[in-house]
């Protein structure tokens, strides 16, 4: 996208978030973090089109608890090097700013905390840990993966046998006790969400700029393929969030300046 257009949408989204008066949301998937070398699931590059996502079901990971560690094994390594982005950056500037007043994230990656984010709920649960089906002990990712490459896949439980998971949400699962209503309180009270790097497929959490929509939030999409809340949406912005996010952030400056 030209400069000059990009500069306009950037400034008409840092108006809208600096209007919601404290009560702005992002709302983040795993586009915010392509820019970090992590894949995301239904992108252009996305995983999907090596590991189809059944894998990542709770059913298919309880029959062949093997393979799908060793898989999630090499996708740790790619998590466990990504470094937080322009757009994570960005983000957490306008938490710091006081316009934005929570990120709710569908990611595991731990990124917006990396980069400095305060009030971040995930959705999803985090890839930093892992937990034991059987008696609910909780280790560090790092030792399951060690233990599984030592003694074999899957991981089983130091403390009691069980089979190890690792502990972020897989398909069939239900979300972490009280993040999704969390989430959901803000979205009904929430001016303004700005939705990046989500395909908004994903159930329940694409529950939650739904609902801010439905409560009266102006919606800001950010993302490289059409969404299906862009019909909502005052702004729609086909560009790549790293580019696009610190502009808002120097928009926002100026308006608040
Ligand atoms: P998704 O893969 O379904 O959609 C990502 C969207 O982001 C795509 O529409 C793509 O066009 C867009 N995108 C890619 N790069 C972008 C960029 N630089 N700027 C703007 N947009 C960009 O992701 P989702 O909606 O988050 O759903 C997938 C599920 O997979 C989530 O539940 C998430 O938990 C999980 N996941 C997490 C990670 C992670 O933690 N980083 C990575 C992959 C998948």
């Amino acid at each position: 996208m030209e400069n000059v257009e990009l500069g306009r949408l950037a400034r008409r989204a840092a108006k809208i978030l600096v209007e919601a008066r404290g009560r702005a949301l992002v709302f983040t998937g795993a586009g915010v973090s392509t820019e970090s070398g992590i894949p995301d699931f239904r992108g252009p590059s996305g995983l999907w089109r090596r590991i189809p996502p059944e894998v990542f079901s709770i059913e298919y990971f309880l029959s062949n608890p093997g393979e799908v560690w060793r898989l999630y094994a090499e996708l740790h390594r790619v998590l466990a090097e990504a470094r937080p982005n322009p757009a994570h950056r960005a983000i957490a500037r306008l938490e710091e700013m006081g316009l934005v007043e929570a990120v709710i994230t569908q990611n595991i990656d731990g990124l917006h905390q990396a980069a400095g984010g305060r009030r971040v709920l995930e959705l999803h649960g985090s890839g930093r840990e892992a937990v034991c089906l059987a008696c609910g002990a909780r280790l560090g990712i790092e030792e399951a993966i060690r233990l599984g490459q030592e003694m074999g896949w899957p991981p089983r439980c130091p403390r009691c046998g069980g089979l190890l998971k690792p502990d972020a949400v897989f398909f069939g699962e239900p979300l972490p006790r009280g993040v999704l209503e969390e989430a959901l309180r803000l979205a009904r009270r929430a001016r303004a969400v700005l939705v990046v790097g989500s395909s908004l497929q994903v159930y329940p959490a694409a529950l939650v700029p739904e609902e801010a929509a439905r409560h009266g939030a102006r919606l800001i999409t950010v993302n490289l393929e059409p969404t299906p809340l862009d019909w909502r949406a005052e702004l729609v912005v086909r560009e790549r969030a790293g580019r696009f996010l610190p502009l808002v952030v120097e928009e926002a400056e100026k308006l608040l300046a």
